[in-house]
């Protein structure tokens, strides 16, 4: 089965794709967390998309395309992805669908997460992460147990995406209604969309997405 989950940052694509990949052994595909490792290690890629993600605009097309392409054609993705974050524009969503023509796999369900636009500036702004396991937290919706400790693994270091800057959430949300909002008719008109409230509780998002994809 292959799914995207769509939604504008901080609705919670990652915290559900995740969960997927846990329950029905999907593979989680996000472009982003690809990004920010690119970022790291301080490659090619890397630099010339960290000021663009810093600014909160998308990563050019190509950079992108090129890749996802690695991503789709890995062996051990054998039950199928989730994509999250990807595709974010419509030239994107249409090289998508030539790699998947090509393997002759289908999309099966591109799952809109609602949120409104108000939430998410405290939803992004707020979040953190543990530095040594990747457990996300926020400093409002989810504190760990005991202030500090990472009730994941004990880790006592946490780290802040850089782009989650109050600043940078509103260009973020500009580029997701200018250049990733085109999608939803995009995959309508293929009747294969379908929304949830992505401002429920995360346990019911996560039944709604169930429910879904059956
Ligand atoms: P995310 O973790 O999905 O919120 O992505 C963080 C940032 O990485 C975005 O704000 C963009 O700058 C960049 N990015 C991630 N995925 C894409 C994509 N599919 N197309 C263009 N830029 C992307």
């Amino acid at each position: 089965m292959n799914l995207i989950l769509l939604g504008p940052p901080g609705a919670g694509k990652g915290t559900q794709a995740k969960r997927l990949e846990q329950q029905h052994g999907l593979t989680q595909v996000s472009t982003g967390d690809m990004l920010r490792a690119e970022v790291k290690s301080g490659s090619e890629v890397g630099l010339q998309a960290k000021a663009i993600m810093e600014r909160g605009d998308l990563v050019p097309d190509a950079i992108i395309i090129a890749m996802l392409a690695a991503q789709v054609s890995r062996p051990d993705a054998t039950k199928g992805f989730i994509l999250d974050g990807f595709p974010r524009t419509v030239p994107q969503a249409e090289a998508l669908d030539l790699m998947l023509a090509e393997k002759g796999v289908p999309l099966d369900h591109v799952i809109e997460l609602r949120v409104r636009d108000e939430e998410m500036v405290a939803r992004i702004s707020g979040r953190y992460s543990c530095a040594k396991c990747g457990e996300g937290w926020h400093d409002q919706f989810k504190q760990p147990k005991h202030t500090g400790v990472c009730d994941a693994c004990g880790g006592t270091e946490f780290t802040r995406r850089a782009d989650d800057r109050a600043e940078t959430v509103a260009a973020r949300l500009a580029a997701y209604h200018r250049q990733t909002a085109p999608l939803l008719p995009y995959y309508a008109a293929r009747g294969i969309l379908r929304a949830v409230d992505g401002m429920a509780a995360m346990d019911r998002v996560y039944s709604d997405i169930e429910k879904i994809i059956g």
